[in-house]
């Protein structure tokens, strides 16, 4: 076996996180536009504005159970002329004396201007008799007052959600046109790899990687035609690479992107495509690498389980929601107070796991244990992550700092 050299400098210029975000930002155009029904489009986003077409209700209708009068009747007990339930409509007309009853819901004979509430009437032998003063256009609700004609419902880009999709069951309008969801291969690299239901020998390890990403790519809206293992051969991973990106928008691979004489990724990618970058000042995880293979987008994640993560999390989750065409693509940023001191990295911005709740009105924030880039358990249970400045130094307990919210923090 002839052993190639180690090098001992990257041949990529470290770029910052601003700069690689951006660069991620100018590639992930959203896809296209596809048509689907209204009622499998939750958490889609929409790429048409929606335009309300009628008036809701279409005509004055009670808001409550009652009678429908005229008002100018005052007090003064009035014939009953029958009932209007909601969804049926009556041929009487209300005129000076009568009334009829009405449902919540049903829309006003002619003639009538106001509805008596129920709790206010009496009614004996078909004669409604009113125990409180009757006020002009009482109990009714106006033409168009739910919804009116012409009034723009949903700008392109509205996230769809219960009450847009309930709006969308309202006007009729059963089939939209969203932005395509990106579809996401997973190709996990490494010669130590098994499967997670098999028994690793010495030295090798369960494939945590590719089920973690696959969740997280998922969760941020992606279909997975593609993923599979690859040992560390530089032609089978070249094959796999081909494989994955002709089964999808956007391959992620894991690990083989760092400085080992088995890192293959970064050439391979080279070759097929243009690496956009090689090294970001970023912490955990400085070699994440981002090419474009034609239009088609690829990360290479680092291999250890907590860079892969929050790699994907502050990149890659972000550029599939622009793929989406999402309007709002980042994490929010919240302050919070750190509970604990915390060392910073002179080198590189580290995003720290952290568990973050709500104390006093304020986001506090707790350590979730030693943050070493291979312990996944420092990942578990984190719903923000730390954005620590790099310099030397430490932060005191109280101090506040930037973060990232993965998931809404529990209250007091
Ligand atoms: P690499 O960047 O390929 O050298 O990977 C660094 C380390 O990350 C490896 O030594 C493994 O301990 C770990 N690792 C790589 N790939 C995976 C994976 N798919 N699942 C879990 N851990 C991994
Ligand atoms: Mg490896």
């Amino acid at each position: 076996v002839t052993m190639r050299p180690m090098a001992t400098q990257s041949a990529y210029e470290m770029v910052s996180v601003a700069q690689a975000k951006e660069s991620i930002a100018r590639s992930a155009q959203p896809l296209g536009i596809e048509q689907v029904s209204a009622f499998d489009a939750r958490g889609r986003v929409l790429a048409t504005r929606i335009v309300s077409t009628e008036n809701l209700p279409p005509a004055h209708r009670s808001a409550v159970d009652g009678y429908a009068v005229k008002a100018s009747d005052g007090q003064a007990p009035r014939k009953v002329l029958g009932e209007i339930t909601a969804g049926h409509v009556l041929d009487h007309s209300i005129t000076a004396g009568t009334a009829l009853r009405i449902m919540t819901g049903g829309l006003l004979p002619p003639g009538a201007d106001t509805v008596v509430m129920v709790e206010d009437t009496e009614e004996h032998d078909a004669v409604m008799h009113v125990h409180a003063p009757v006020n002009l256009g009482w109990n009714v609700h106006p033409p168009g007052l739910d919804l009116a004609e012409d009034q723009v419902i949903f700008e392109p880009g509205t996230v769809l959600g219960p009450a847009e999709i309930g709006m969308l069951a309202t006007i009729g309008h059963v089939t939209v046109s969203v932005y395509r969801r990106p579809q996401v291969s997973m190709l996990a690299t490494g010669d130590e790899l098994v499967e997670p239901w098999e028994e690793p020998p010495y030295g090798a390890i369960r494939d945590s990687n590719r089920y973690a990403v696959l969740a997280a790519a998922a969760e941020a809206g992606a279909t997975s035609p593609w993923n599979r293992i690859v040992h560390d051969d530089e032609d089978a991973t070249r094959s796999a690479i081909v494989e994955g990106l002709a089964a999808a928008d956007v391959l992620l691979t894991s690990g083989g992107v760092s400085m080992g004489t088995r890192d293959l990724i970064k050439p391979i990618l080279e070759e097929l495509g243009t690496v956009q970058f090689g090294r970001v000042s970023f912490k955990p995880g400085k070699p994440l690498t981002f090419a474009t293979v034609g239009k088609k987008l690829v990360f290479g994640l680092p291999g250890f389980p907590v860079s892969s993560l929050v790699t994907f999390e502050v990149f890659v989750r972000p550029a599939l929601l622009r793929l989406q065409g999402h309007p709002s693509p980042e994490r929010p940023r919240v302050q919070v107070r750190i509970g604990q001191q915390i060392r910073l990295d002179p080198s590189r911005p580290e995003y720290q796991r952290a568990f973050v709740r709500w104390q006093d009105g304020e986001l506090v924030s707790s350590p979730t244990g030693i943050q070493a880039s291979s312990r996944l358990m420092s990942m578990v249970g984190a719903n923000a992550l730390l954005e620590l400045e790099a310099r030397e130094g430490t932060l005191q307990a109280g101090e506040r700092v930037p973060a990232l919210l993965l998931a809404t923090p529990p209250s007091d």
